[in-house]
Formats: C-alpha cells, structure tokens, sequence
C-alpha cells in the first residue's frame, strides 16, 4: 500500500467471511426475521419513493419516531449507517493524536480500531475472574490515565454480562471525559438503560437495529444524547450517509417494537436452555444478557462444529461466542457439541 499513510503502516482490511450456508452463529444477528407485518408495510411504501432524490439528510422522521419511543426530543437522537459510524465519527470529532480512550477489554473490538484510526491509544481494563465488570478498576485507571473517551458496552460484547444503574452512573460521575455507553444488546436484557442518555452532559447512548430488529442489512444505528453531543456528532458525520430505503424499513420497525416481544422472549428461553445444556456438558459458560453466550472450551469442539457447516466466533484458543439461534439450530449445535464430549 504505498501511498498509505506512514503511521498507518501494517494496517490490514477488517475481514469477515460472508456466510451463505450452514448453521450461522458467529455474528450475533438474529435467528429470525422482522414479523410480516413491519416487512409488508415496507414493501407497500417503498414503491413511491422518489428514486432520483438524495435522503433526507437529518433522517428527521426516523429521529422523530426513535424520540418518540424513548421519550425525548428529536434533536437528541441522530441516525447512522449502523451504531459503527455513529461511534466511528464520535472518535473523530473527540480525539486529538496522542488522547487516550479507556474500555473494558475485552469488549467490541471496533473502540480500539477506531482509538488508534484517530491516532489515541487506548487502554483496556480487564474483567473479574469470572468476566464480572471491575468497576473499582475502572475508576482507578480512569483517574490514572484522564482519557478523553471512555466506551463501556453493556451487555458486554463477547462476555455478555450487564452493568447496573448504579455502576454506569459511578463511571459517569468519576470522570468530565464523555462516555459512549454502548446498548447494541440491550433488547435481550433486563434492564434499558436508554432513558440515561440525556440525564448527562457526558453521556451518549449508541443502539442499534442490527440485532434484536433483526435488521443487520439495512445499516442502521442511532444515538441518544443530549443536544449538544448529538450536534458534535452531526457536525462531524458525512451527509445523506444512511439511504432512504433503510430509513424508511427502521421507521418501520421502531413504530411496531412491541411485535418483536415475543421473538426477544424466544432468544432468552433458548439463551436459558443452551447456558444450561452447555453446562451440564461440563463446559465453561457464563451467564449473558445478550443474544449470545461466552463459552470455554475444547478447540476440537469448534473443528467438529466447522465440519458440521456450524459456524461460531472464536476469540483465542478454547475462547468462543455462540450467538443463540433458532430452536431448531441450537438443537444442532447441542446434538454435536454432545457427540464430541460424550465420546
Ligand atoms: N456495538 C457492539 C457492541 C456490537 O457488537 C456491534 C456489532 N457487532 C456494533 C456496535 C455495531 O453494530 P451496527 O454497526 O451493526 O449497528
């Protein structure tokens, strides 16, 4: 790459392998799809958009449906290509080369991505033993090393656990840096913490509808903040980003949310089901929040599972993430994972 930048030397193209076929669980998408009715009412009105025209570029009636169902005012939501450029962008508009961004680790890999794309250095601070958030260290290494961001992504990203009120607002209130509470997960847990998002001038809340919307295609993501922030965020993000088309389906989708219940419900039986299917096989699993478990386990497990066209997220050697699937997959994936422990 010789006209790459010289500090970005040795920097390689995010890849993931696009899977068509097989048993797909390493990705945390959902299992299903949007119910009829949200798919219906798209394919209904997006015979009259105006092809010829650029979007709307303040995704103005997407924002005012997302303020809606969270009870806030339209200018402190804005609308993204997934949760990924709402986070990407806010990166950029807060971070000068040599800042410093503090996360759990591990957790979604993209904060360190887009840490060291803006040139800052980002710090993890590791879990508990048994992957329970270390709050007191957190607080210590935030004193420490005065970052500018701090992303803390609950349910966490790939260990699955959940932060508390209480100690969301203990990290808020130990720092003047801005914090990106990062919910992608949230739908799947018991408690949303969304209606934080504008109690704070250093907060910002990042959702999206790739997970529990089932909407991973079209792109799309949100934050909720206070004006202001959501401005820094508008200042900085290219215009006309997010198209029509899935402006329009997230619309959709947000307006009838309660006809994803029972497919949310459905997740977290089987989420239940295979923690203690997993279990009683004597592998090392730990209670989540998401739609996904965190598992310890044999590498042959994983090479029995690839050869049964079954497909989860490895992390490091016997460190994998199973994304919960439908029921009749998870019965696959249990039926092998069996056959390779009980021989
Ligand atoms: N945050 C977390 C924790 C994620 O796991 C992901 C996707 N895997 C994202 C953000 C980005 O999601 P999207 O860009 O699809 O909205």
């Amino acid at each position: 790459m010789k006209y790459m930048k010289k500090s970005f030397d040795g920097l390689e193209a995010y890849y993931s392998k696009n899977l068509t076929e097989g048993i797909i669980l390493n990705a945390n998408e959902a299992s299903y799809n949007p119910p009829k009715k949200i798919i219906d009412e798209y394919l209904d009105k997006v015979k009259d958009i105006n092809f010829n025209r650029y979007p709307d570029m303040m995704n103005s009636s997407l924002c005012y449906s997302i303020a809606k169902r969270y009870n806030v005012k339209p200018n402190e939501v804005t609308c993204g290509v997934g949760s990924d450029e709402l986070l990407e962008v806010t990166f950029r508009a807060v971070l000068e080369v040599g800042d410093r961004v503090v996360s759990f680790s591990p957790s979604f890999s993209m904060y360190k991505v887009f840490a060291e794309l803006a040139g800052a250095e980002f710090i993890g601070v590791n879990f508990n033993s048994d992957l329970s958030f270390n709050i007191g260290k957190m607080i210590e290494t935030i004193n420490k090393y005065k970052p500018k961001l701090i992303c803390i992504c609950s349910p966490n990203n790939p260990t699955g656990q959940v932060l508390t009120l209480n100690e969301v607002e203990r990290i808020i209130y130990s720092t003047d840096a801005l914090v990106l509470l990062d919910l992608a997960y949230v739908d799947f847990a018991e408690n949303d913490l969304t209606t934080l998002a504008t109690k704070y001038d250093n907060l910002i809340v990042y959702r999206t509808f790739s997970k529990a919307y089932a909407l991973s295609s079209i792109r799309c993501g949100y934050a909720i903040a206070r004006h202001d922030n959501i401005n820094l965020i508008n200042a900085v993000k290219a215009p006309f980003s997010l198209s029509v088309q899935s402006q329009m389906l997230a619309e959709i989708a947000i307006k009838n949310y309660r006809l994803y219940k029972p497919l949310i419900e459905e997740v977290k039986s089987e989420r239940t089901r295979l923690y203690n299917e997993l279990k009683n096989l004597g592998l090392n699993v730990y209670p989540s929040e998401a739609n996904f478990l965190f598992v310890v386990m044999d590498d042959k497990i994983n090479d029995e599972l690839l050869r049964n066209k079954i497909y989860i997220r490895k992390f490091a050697n016997t460190k994998y993430r199973i994304t919960i699937g439908s029921v009749s997959e998870n019965d696959k994936l249990i039926e092998v994972i069996k056959s390779c422990v009980q021989q």
